[in-house]
């Protein structure tokens, strides 16, 4: 069974979401667990949360993959931001219990000119911080495009995070768009990407998908997604995730431009390409 779906709103609550997603052929989804470019967090509902853990159970879906706020840098430069970042951290984490089992993605950080490894050090201290043993939810860093001074474009980062923080509790989710940009060749080499991916970090890492088209070339560092089949990767690279026997078990969230009826044509289209 794949597990495909997209980006949906939360602002209707959990159950909607379900439904919504069931409603175009998704059988996980992403949400932002707040505002994606400010931090205002929605009022919670036990109730809601519930019922939507029912539903899911109920259309056997795969794993959720949250994603944190853009606005959560863990290693901005200055003190007070940093601090307020991580209160979101432990804040989203906490909420996501409402969820359990589920994954929550983000953007590991921008070190805005301190360096990669001052940068790293930071994100690994708010990590270490927000993360207790048995927690039911699983923390992913996502892999950047390597835009600015963006961390996590290169897997060497990823790892380096995730020994500092030296807990179970944490993944990596695999953003084709960004990895591509970043300088990885998954158009003519998936598997020489899959495995490097295991050589620095370890496949067992590897636990959720973004699946984004691209709107520039192998290396540019730029991070514009575009919709499926339509960009620089290509139908083929799509139809050789959804094929890879690594990949086609791992959620896989749509974050193309699209509206639900586009998304629900995406979503099918990956069924389709699957073998
Ligand atoms: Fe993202
Ligand atoms: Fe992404
Ligand atoms: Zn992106």
């Amino acid at each position: 069974m794949l597990y495909a779906g997209c980006h949906l709103s939360n602002s209707a609550g959990n159950l909607a979401m379900v439904e919504t997603a069931v409603s175009i052929g998704a059988n996980t989804f992403a949400f932002f667990t707040r505002n994606p470019r400010g931090s205002q967090a929605k009022k919670e509902d036990p109730e809601d949360s519930a019922k939507a853990v029912q539903a899911l159970k109920d259309h056997n879906f795969g794993p959720l993959v949250a994603h944190g706020a853009y606005t959560m840098n863990l290693c901005t430069a200055e003190a007070s931001a940093r601090e307020f970042a991580a209160s979101i951290l432990c804040d989203d984490l906490r909420r996501m219990a409402a969820l359990p089992g589920n994954y929550y993605n983000f953007h590991p950080g921008s070190h805005v000119g301190q360096g990669v490894e001052a940068g790293i050090d930071y994100i690994v201290q708010a990590l270490k911080k927000a993360l207790e043993p048995g927690y039911p939810v699983t923390v992913l860093l996502e892999t950047m495009a390597g835009k600015g001074s963006e961390i996590g474009g290169k897997f060497e980062e990823l790892k380096a995070i995730i020994d500092g923080v030296g807990s179970d509790e944490i993944g990596v989710c695999l953003d084709s768009c960004h990895i591509s940009d970043g300088g990885y060749d998954i158009v003519n080499d998936l598997d020489g990407v899959l495995q490097e991916f295991d050589r620095v970090i370890g496949l067992d890492k590897l636990k959720a998908l973004h699946l984004n088209d691209s709107k520039n070339p192998f290396g540019s560092h730029k991070d514009r997604h575009e919709l499926l089949g339509e960009g620089y990767l290509g139908e083929q690279t799509f139809q050789n995730i959804v094929n890879h026997p690594v990949l086609k078990k791992l959620p896989m969230i749509l974050e193309t431009p699209n509206d639900l009826p586009g998304y629900a044509r995406e979503i099918a289209l990956l069924r389709n390409l699957q073998k």
